[in-house]
Parts: structure tokens; C-alpha cells; sequence
């Protein structure tokens, strides 16, 4: 083949990348220079948008889309459900001699008035006052959603009610890295530094299983619930450690290769895929970006995971626990705050020992985490997660820092009267000429943290699998706006002075001392830890009701507030949401657990009984002993189990009457011991439902 007429794959590449959005270099391609000159300075500075440019931006996007194959538009935006909301309109208008035109205005692009009447609002309107608004995000690129058939221009959007509240997670977020980096700034400027601006980024692990779709469509638990409520572990499941990092399986690979792909299309930085730690899960990770566009794009990716699954007769499973007793998902958010100039403000250099900015942004993290860990936990909270929390390789519900022995070593010398050194970069040498001197970290990884360092950033790690970020990641930078406002009022009026050092090492000294209770370095799931942190006071919330209450606290309704983050009425709204939504899925649950136990197990077993029974008066009938003993007693093992259930029936379907999660959560897990024990003695083939055995082997097929 002639290398000249060949394709460079790189190009082809670069020629994907970002190809269906609305991104900087569509928008210099499409809008005048000064139209793309204002957008950038809404984009990059996060100045309002220039409403003068509103209708010209609106006409390059309708072409831009309509090149695409858009027909339609939609503002996209994020209710106070873990979901994504879209309402279509087409561009198509009438132009009055009975033919059409494509219409898409500067109004239709900045706002739109989708009914919010049934969107969860927590109170903040009733039904009957449907008005909400939509405001477009322009920080965040708009994007074409795409079918075999049809492609639609997303316009990523805010969501508030008629009088003002936000109803969405999207809202917040963005007041938070707003705030965060108001603070920071001037945090910074008391050390002489003017950045050009503060980012607060993440780069968010998605974790996920996969199942064959067959199987799914036999699993009412999984269609209704995200997760099995029923399931005997199989004989090998996740203890030979032989999943993580494994080599991918062709059928999943396939799938990986055609998601980077869909995600590189909308200019998601997808980079890495493997192999989870239990059979039949995964993960994949893109490169960090600033939070808001970071948790647009983290949507994007569990959407587009569940549709191309389906491309191969799979389905992905989000749910932070879909099968009891191997590991649940998460999906660890790396954070970090950071300048342009200077890049992460927590990367710690070659002496972090006497680079007092990073340890002032340090300390800030260790006392704002230890104010409000409880707040922290509150905002990971759901049903889903409440199962993942301190079991099976998860961080437990206690919130504490893991930073590693070359900070925890700074940070004892500092308590003890300053610090003058840091243990430094080692190499490793493998004993083996051909291999190269490998350098060493100076600290090793901790898996069992909720919130760890880990070299530049933080890695926020209770986060579920299901779950936005949008939410933690605005606690998180709310929490941080106040320990570092505290922290550039005590610095301001000393800064440029010749006793600055001298004050911020004695404010570092302090807020560590006050705070360190919250570092662990230890391993998190050990019993001794549980023990360890009730001593040193820190909250222990084992589910979501516990941890929501913080959420209308006295304190916290005032942080939220001070910091432009939330009003006390949208806080509320938001607990009484997040509290009914937990309920509701306790009682989504519980419901398919009655009928499954009713129309699917109780059937399955009566027929086992009647077969076995079968079995006895035919060995009866043919005047022989040999064969009776095995057939009866297996008939009383399966019949004392069949015996349990009407009473399991009847404790649940009590529990569901009194509405009570705790009495429900005990009658569903204790029917789950009779079923699971059934499900060792039925016959295979009378087994009504995929065993886990079948549904964990993701390649059979
Ligand atoms: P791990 O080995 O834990 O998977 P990686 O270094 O591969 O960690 O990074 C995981 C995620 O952290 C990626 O999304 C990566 O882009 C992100 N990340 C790296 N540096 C930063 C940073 N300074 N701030 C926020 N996220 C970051
Ligand atoms: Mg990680």
C-alpha cells in the first residue's frame, strides 16, 4: 500500500477527539473573534457572559449541531436525583408558507422553562408552582448525544425554581468553586502570589460490574434495585486475586474500546481502563479537569457505559453493591486545588518540610476535614453506598486523612517544635542488571483511607459508584472556603511583613495540633481502628439517616450560607430529599424482595418439594428401601427451609405496613438466609433465577 495515501491513526484520532462538542476550537472555527475572545473570558475567568453575544453564539451552535446531524436541542441539566434531565425541541419552526426554517435564538440557548413540578424540590414548591428555569453553563461545552439514529445538542444547564432556589447539583457547585477560589486567592496573595485564578479539579474512578444481559432479564432484584438481594457467593469469587489488573477478556475489551471511543468523540480525556478487584467489574478513569466540567463529564461516562454495554449484550451495573460479599464500587474523586502558574497547591516539592505555602493548604485540608467530617459523610450518603462503607475493601463511614509517613513525619516534628527536614526520594534496586534503578515514592499507597494523599492531590474515596460528585465536591470546597478564610484573616494583616514566616508556621503548628486526631495512616478496616477512632472522638455514621442530620444542623446551614453555597431553605429541601429518597429505595427494594420471594422462590421450591416427594413414593411404590433415606431427608432439609418463608413473608410485609427501613433492612436480610440456603440444596435446574456463579463469569459468552 502506498504509505502516502495512508491514514495517520494519530490524526484520525485527533480528528475524533472532542469532534461532537461545542469546544474552544469549534467555537474559534464558528464565532467571530470577538464573540470567541468574550467566551473565553467567561470560560477561562468565569466572568458573566456578554448577553450581546448570546444570539451569535446560539446561531454557530445551530449550525455547528445541524452539520452534526442535530435535529433537536435540549438543555441538560442535573436534578437532586443521581440522574440527568433532558426535554427535547426540535429546531424546526414553521416559516408561514407551509415549509420550515431551523431556528435556534440567543433566548433558547441561554434559558429554557421546563416544567419542574415533577422534579424532587424538598418543599421549596408545590405542585401546582410548576415554574423552573434552566441557565446555561457556558464553562461547560455542550456535546451531542447520540443514537444509531439520531443526534441531539446538549446544552449544559443550571436548574432553579421560579423564585430563584437551586434544584440541582450543578448550582452549588459551581457557587463553591466560585468561593473556594475567591478564598484561596487570598490565601495566596498574602503569601505574594496573584494567581490568575484558583481551580478546584477532579479526576474522578468510575468503578462498575458488568452482566450479561440475558442474565440481567432473569433478575427482577437487578432490574428494580441495581443490586441482588438473593445469592449464594460462589465457590471462587475474588480470593484468588487473580481479577485485578487481569488480562481483559476479548467481549469486555471490545466494550472498553468502543466507550474511550463514544468518550473521546465528546472530548471526555477517557485514559485508563482495567480490570477490577472482583470477578466481573472494572474501572475506567479520565484525566482530572475542573470540577464542574470533571462531574458533567463523569455523567457522561456512566451514561454512555450503560448504553454501549448494551451494544454487546451486556448490561453495566452502577450500584455501589450488587453483590453481597465481593467488593462494591466507588468512584474516587481526586481532588486538588490549583493555579496556572503554579499548578497543584498541594504538590509538596523536594522539601515539603519548609515549604510553608503547601503546608498552609495542608493544614487547611487537615482542620477542614476534622471540623466536618460528619458533613463530609452526609454528602456521600445513599442506601446504595450505606452498603459499600467498611465492607469488603471500602473505607469505612469514619472519615480520617491518610497522608503517608513523609508528611506524618513532618507533621510530628512540626507538633514537636518545627520542622527542619523531609525524608527524601530513594531508589529501588531490583537486583537485576537489565532492569532499570526504579525511583521511589516517598510514601507508599493506602487503600483502606477515605481521604488520602497521594502525591499533588487528594483522593476522596467513600464516594459511590452511582452517585454524582457534584455534591461531595461542593462540601468539600465549602469546607475548605472556611478554613482558608480563617487562614487569610490571620495572615492579612502580617503579610509582606518581616514576621509573616513566623506567624503562618505558628498558625500551621496550631491547626495541626488541634487537628491531626483526624490522620490515620493505619489500616482503615481493621476492628482496632473502630476502636481507636470512638476515642479520639471522630463521628462513626454507619447509614444515611444517622448522616444526614448534620445536614440541617445550626452549623452547617450557616456555613453553607456564608459561603454562597446553599440558603438555609435549599438545605433543607436538600435533606428532605436525600431522606426520602433513601426511604423510598428501602421500600423499592423491599417490595421487590416480597414478590420475588412470593411468585419466584416460594413456586420454585414447591415444585422441588413436589418432585422430591415424587421420588419417595416412587421408591415406596416399587417395594425398595435403598434411595428412600437420601430422598426423604432431603425432602425434610428442603421442606424446614420451605417451612421459614410464610413467616419471612409475613415479618417483611409488616415491616413494609410500618414503613420502617431498620425493621425492613432485618426481614429482607433474614428471608436472603433462607433463600441463599436454599439455593444450595434445589435442584440446578429448578433454580429459578442466575446464580451469581453464572452472572460473575462475564466471558461464558
Ligand atoms: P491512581 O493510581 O490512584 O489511579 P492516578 O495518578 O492514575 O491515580 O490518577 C487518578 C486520577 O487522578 C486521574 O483522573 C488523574 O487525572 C487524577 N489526578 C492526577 N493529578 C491530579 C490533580 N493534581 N488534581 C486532581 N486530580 C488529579
Ligand atoms: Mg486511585
Amino acid at each position: 500500500m502506498a504509505t502516502d495515501t495512508m491514514i495517520d491513526p494519530t490524526e484520525e484520532l485527533a480528528a475524533l477527539y472532542g469532534s461532537d462538542t461545542f469546544g474552544i476550537k469549534t467555537m474559534e472555527k464558528y464565532l467571530s473573534k470577538s464573540a470567541f475572545k468574550k467566551m473565553m473570558v467567561t470560560i477561562q475567568q468565569g466572568g458573566r457572559l456578554d448577553p450581546s453575544i448570546a444570539d451569535e453564539v446560539a446561531q454557530a451552535m445551530k449550525v455547528w449541531a445541524i452539520s452534526k446531524g442535530a435535529t433537536h436541542y435540549t438543555h441538560w441539566f442535573q436534578p437532586l436525583t443521581d440522574a440527568t434531565a433532558e426535554k427535547h425541541d426540535s429546531f424546526v419552526e414553521p416559516d408561514g408558507k407551509g415549509g420550515m426554517v431551523c431556528e435556534f435564538t440567543g433566548k433558547n440557548l441561554i434559558q429554557s422553562e421546563p416544567d419542574a413540578s415533577s422534579f424532587p424540590s424538598g418543599g421549596i414548591r408545590a405542585t401546582f408552582e410548576a415554574r423552573g428555569y434552566t441557565a446555561w453553563d457556558p464553562t461547560s461545552p455542550a456535546f451531542i448525544k447520540r443514537t444509531a439514529h439520531t443526534a441531539t445538542l446538549c446544552i449544559p444547564t443550571a436548574f432553579c425554581s421560579y423564585t430563584g432556589e437551586a434544584l440541582d447539583k450543578k448550582t452549588p457547585l459551581l457557587r463553591s468553586m466560585a468561593s473556594v477560589s475567591r478564598q484561596a486567592t487570598r490565601v495566596l496573595k498574602c503569601f505574594g502570589i496573584t494567581p490568575s485564578r484558583v481551580d478546584s479539579n477532579l479526576g474522578a474512578e468510575q468503578e462498575y460490574f458488568l452482566v450479561d444481559r440475558d442474565l440481567y432479564l432473569q433478575r427482577p432484584d437487578l432490574i428494580e434495585t441495581g443490586r441482588t438481594l438473593f445469592g449464594c457467593l460462589p465457590p471462587k469469587h475474588q480470593q484468588m486475586e487473580d481479577h485485578y489488573f487481569g488480562s481483559i477478556k476479548e467481549r469486555v475489551l471490545e466494550f472498553m474500546s468502543s466507550v474511550d471511543h463514544a468518550l473521546w468523540a465528546l472530548g471526555v480525556p477517557a485514559k485508563t481502563r482495567h480490570n477490577e478487584v472482583a470477578p466481573a467489574q472494572f474501572e475506567i478513569a479520565p484525566l482530572f479537569e475542573p470540577i464542574n466540567v470533571a462531574v458533567d463529564h463523569n455523567v457522561m461516562i456512566m451514561d454512555i457505559l450503560q448504553r454501549q454495554a448494551l451494544k454487546f449484550n451486556l448490561v453495566c451495573l452502577l450500584h455501589e453493591k450488587p453483590y453481597a460479599n465481593v467488593n462494591g464500587s466507588g468512584k474516587h474523586n481526586n481532588w486538588s486545588l490549583s493555579t496556572p502558574e503554579l499548578g497543584s497547591l498541594f504538590s509538596p516539592g523536594k522539601t515539603p518540610h519548609s515549604n510553608l505555602l503547601f503546608l498552609t493548604f495542608l493544614a487547611s485540608v487537615i482542620q477542614a476535614i476534622d471540623l466536618h467530617a460528619d458533613l463530609l459523610r452526609a454528602s456521600i450518603s445513599k442506601a446504595g453506598n450505606d452498603h459499600r462503607l467498611g465492607a469488603q475493601e471500602a473505607p469505612p463511614a469514619i472519615i480520617s486523612i491518610f497522608l503517608g509517613d513523609q508528611l506524618e513525619d513532618i507533621i510530628r516534628q512540626i507538633k514537636e517544635g518545627g520542622a527542619t527536614s523531609s525524608t527524601s526520594k530513594t531508589t529501588m534496586e531490583l537486583g537485576v542488571d537489565v532492569l532499570p534503578v526504579l525511583p521511589k515514592d516517598t510514601t507508599d499507597r493506602n487503600r483502606t483511607s477515605p481521604f488520602a494523599f497521594t502525591g499533588n492531590k487528594f483522593e476522596f474515596r467513600a464516594v459511590g459508584s452511582s452517585q454524582t460528585c457534584a455534591w461531595p465536591m461542593a462540601v468539600l470546597n465549602t469546607i475548605m472556603c472556611e478554613t482558608l478564610d480563617e487562614v487569610a484573616t490571620r495572615l492579612e494583616p502580617v503579610a509582606g511583613t518581616p514576621e509573616f514566616n513566623t506567624v503562618v508556621a505558628e498558625l500551621i503548628k496550631e491547626m495541626i495540633t488541634k487537628h491531626d486526631r483526624v490522620i490515620f495512616n493505619g489500616n482503615g478496616y481493621s476492628e482496632e481502628w473502630l476502636a481507636e477512632a470512638e476515642r479520639r472522638g471522630l463521628p462513626h455514621l454507619h447509614t444515611t439517616p444517622e448522616a444526614l442530620e448534620v445536614l440541617s444542623a445550626p452549623a452547617t446551614l450557616e456555613l453553607m450560607e456564608k459561603y454562597n453555597v446553599l440558603t438555609k431553605a435549599e438545605m433543607l429541601a436538600r435533606k428532605e430529599i436525600q431522606t426520602e429518597s433513601y426511604e423510598k429505595q428501602i421500600d423499592i427494594e423491599a417490595k421487590t424482595c416480597l414478590n420475588m420471594l412470593q411468585t419466584i422462590y416460594m413456586p420454585a421450591v414447591a415444585e422441588q418439594m413436589t418432585n422430591i416427594c415424587g421420588t419417595v413414593a416412587s421408591i415406596r411404590a416399587a417395594g425398595i428401601t435403598a434411595g428412600l433415606k437420601a430422598a426423604t431427608a432431603k425432602a425434610e432439609a428442603v421442606g424446614a427451609l420451605y417451612d421459614e418463608l410464610p413467616g419471612k413473608v409475613a415479618e417483611l410485609s409488616s415491616a413494609i405496613e410500618k414503613g420502617c427501613p431498620c425493621a425492613i433492612k432485618r426481614a429482607m436480610e433474614s428471608a436472603r438466609v433462607t433463600v441463599d440456603a436454599l439455593e444450595a440444596l434445589v435442584d440446578a435446574e429448578l433454580w429459578p433465577v442466575p446464580t451469581y456463579a453464572e452472572m460473575l463469569n462475564i466471558h461464558s459468552k
